[in-house]
């Protein structure tokens, strides 16, 4: 027996779900969003976004918003990943813009902007089960007061890597095997991002490619030249590179 319907459920209130949810709710959509924590994680995670979300959050006029800077976001001179240092100066179009956020505070954020935008937004309900059908998904939910059942056209599954929508439908997470630290990682930006509605973010100079040897010169980034240091900070975020791991 059915007790809702919705024309979008969305499992999983982190960071994707909640901006999707966000998304949806600017084209007049309205998701409906389960999470089964009694409220936004305050689980330290990721320490900032990087790449193009950072220049879609400011067309959403976000980013100023959120990261406490007073001018538009730059380009960064300069990167650490996995104690790679990457050093972008003199790059044409370069995409590497970052933002620096706690992720229980980016949550928090979006979880206000979704509740702004009249999202239908539910802490402490669990999507435990699902029953995909050629045109619609039947959902069991449990939440602390009742259980109930969910008829819905669109399920979206942003709950996180462990996702029980990904394995219910049969979706792999398949992870090569490679010794840590071993070669040269090869990475390709992508040619071309489009953004829906608000026209597209061209990279057309051919995007680039970085060959990262391990053995890449500690000293060749400087992380005070980083555009978001110039930023006051919003919250008493430490101050760590936006990726910590
Ligand atoms: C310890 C740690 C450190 C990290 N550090 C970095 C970093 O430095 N840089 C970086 O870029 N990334 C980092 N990450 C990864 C980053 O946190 C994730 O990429 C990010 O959280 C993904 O966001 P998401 O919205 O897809 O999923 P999540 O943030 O995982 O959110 C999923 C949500 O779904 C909910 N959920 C799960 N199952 C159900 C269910 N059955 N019903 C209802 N709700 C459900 C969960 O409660 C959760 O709120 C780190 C992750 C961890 C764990």
């Amino acid at each position: 027996m059915v007790d809702e319907t919705a024309d979008v459920v969305i499992s999983g209130a982190g960071p994707n779900g909640l901006m999707l949810a966000c998304e949806l709710a600017l084209a007049e959509i309205r998701p409906l969003v389960l999470d089964k924590l009694p409220g936004p994680s305050g689980e330290p995670k990721a320490n900032g976004l990087v790449g193009q979300v950072v220049r879609m959050l400011h067309m959403r006029g976000l980013y100023l918003k959120f990261s406490g800077c007073n001018g538009p976001p730059e380009p960064s001179p300069g990167w650490m990943f996995a104690a790679m240092p990457l050093d972008f100066v003199g790059m044409v179009d370069n995409p590497m813009y970052t933002m620096r956020m706690p992720q229980p505070r980016l949550v928090r954020l979006l979880a206000k902007r979704a509740r702004d935008l009249r999202v239908d937004l539910r802490w402490g309900h669990e999507l435990t089960g699902l029953h995909a059908r050629a045109d619609s998904v039947a959902i069991a939910v449990s939440s602390p007061k009742r259980d109930y059942r969910i008829m819905t056209s669109f399920l979206v599954g942003a709950d996180g890597g462990r996702s029980l929508v990904r394995k219910s439908v049969g979706i792999d997470f398949p992870a090569p095997r490679r010794p840590p630290w071993a070669g040269s990682p090869m990475c390709t930006s992508p040619t071309r991002s489009v953004v829906p509605k608000e026209g597209s973010i061209s990279q057309d100079s051919a995007g680039f490619r970085l060959a990262i040897a391990a053995s890449i010169e500690a000293e060749s980034f400087s992380p005070s030249s980083n555009p978001a240091d110039r930023c006051s900070e919003p919250s008493n975020s430490p101050p760590q590179s936006p990726t910590n791991r």
